[in-house]
């Protein structure tokens, strides 16, 4: 039996893809062998590859002088390779700092830039997104960094800040959730065991003219115009996370693609964040409503004594990973795309119920 998954990453995936894959495990469209161990170079991987490219290019409507690189080393090894690529020439970068993610990523970037930062919520908690018109934006920097999506901490941007620079966004935890504006960043990036696949892959969708300039001493694998000019196959690629993620980007054509998406995760988000909201302080979300994360949604117990009997009465009843993270405490859900609103109900459900028996 499946049971409901709300884990931050790696994530639940569909039920159908893992299914399909489970039917092609053996033996890949009748060839005898699995996607695991076909050659990269294959004229088969070769179709799954592109083809899975292409859907993420039909879902997100990637402009033509944008390409699409399929890499290895999380969002994590992005923290350094996006100031190798994009510094060109510059000593300084902006970074937004609203959760843990964007302040790992500044720290990362600290080895090679001067890091200026254009705005923080650090003092308080990473609650919000400090007001658009208090940032302090350097004409100077080689891009602005932010994190639309923080997983830790459950604050989401609901707009694309307008800059000068190019923007750079990680999008880990929330690339697919909705369409997207791709033509206004510089670059985005997104490890896909959150919302796209399994562990091992990171996408980096970047425009074109970025290309090329990278810091001396810069590793070759590490070269953003190498991934590019080489179809992200300069060395083996994540071959089996690619084609789940592959399997994936299908799976949301066949969902009715993003917008479809977009309004199944915001009934989805509103149905969790009305249960805390009415429960009249048993349980609490510390987030200011207005960047309320659609798809992590950390809260609290009024009284943290029950923090464990929560966690251990929800897996009874199928409902696990809802611890939040080991810095913050308390409890997440993290409701991506293949947490579906049957999940959320159901989590509800079990809140409504737990509130009062314990109430
Ligand atoms: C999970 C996450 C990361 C780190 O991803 P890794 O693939 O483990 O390096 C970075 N940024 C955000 C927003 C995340 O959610």
């Amino acid at each position: 039996m499946r049971v409901y998954n709300f884990c931050a990453g790696p994530a639940a995936l569909p039920q159908a893809v893992l299914t399909e894959a489970q039917r092609e495990l053996l033996s890949w469209q009748g060839k005898g062998m699995s996607v695991m161990e076909m050659s990269h170079r294959g004229l088969d991987f070769m179709a799954i590859a592109t083809q899975a490219e292409q859907d993420l290019r039909d879902l997100l409507h990637i402009p033509e002088n944008y390409r699409v690189l399929f890499l290895q080393g999380g969002a994590s090894l992005q923290f350094a390779q996006i100031p190798m690529n994009l510094l060109r020439g510059k000593k300084k970068a902006d970074y937004v700092l609203t959760g843990m993610w964007s302040a790992k990523a500044a720290t990362e970037a600290r080895r090679f830039a001067e890091v200026h930062v254009a705005a923080s919520d650090e003092v308080y908690g990473y609650r919000t997104v400090p007001a658009f018109d208090t940032w302090e934006l350097d004409t100077q920097a080689a891009y602005l960094h932010y994190t639309p999506n923080e997983t830790i901490h459950g604050v989401e941007f609901n707009y694309i800040p307008e800059v000068s620079v190019p923007l750079v966004a990680d999008f880990s935890s929330s690339l697919l959730s909705e369409p997207l504006d791709v033509s206004r960043f510089g670059l985005i990036y997104a490890g896909a065991q959150k919302n796209i696949g399994p562990a091992g892959l990171v996408l980096v969708i970047v425009r074109e003219d970025l290309l090329g300039e990278v810091v001396p001493g810069t590793p070759t694998m590490m070269d953003y115009r190498v991934a590019a000019e080489q179809g992200s196959m300069y060395n083996t690629p994540p071959t089996f996370s690619w084609y789940l993620a592959g399997l994936v980007f299908r799976w949301l054509k066949h969902q009715g693609g993003l917008s479809a998406m977009a309004a199944i995760n915001q009934r989805k988000a509103e149905a969790l964040y009305g249960c805390i909201d009415a429960s009249g302080g048993f349980y609490q979300n510390p987030v200011s409503k207005t960047y309320r994360s659609r798809m992590n949604v950390p809260f609290t117990l009024m009284d943290t004594s029950l923090e464990k009997v929560f966690l251990k009465d929800a897996e009874q009843q199928g409902l696990v990973n809802l611890a939040g993270h080991r810095s913050v405490g308390g409890m997440r859900a993290s409701i991506y795309n293949a947490v579906s609103s049957e999940a959320v109900n159901a989590l509800v459900g079990f809140m409504r119920d737990f509130q009062q028996r314990m109430g």
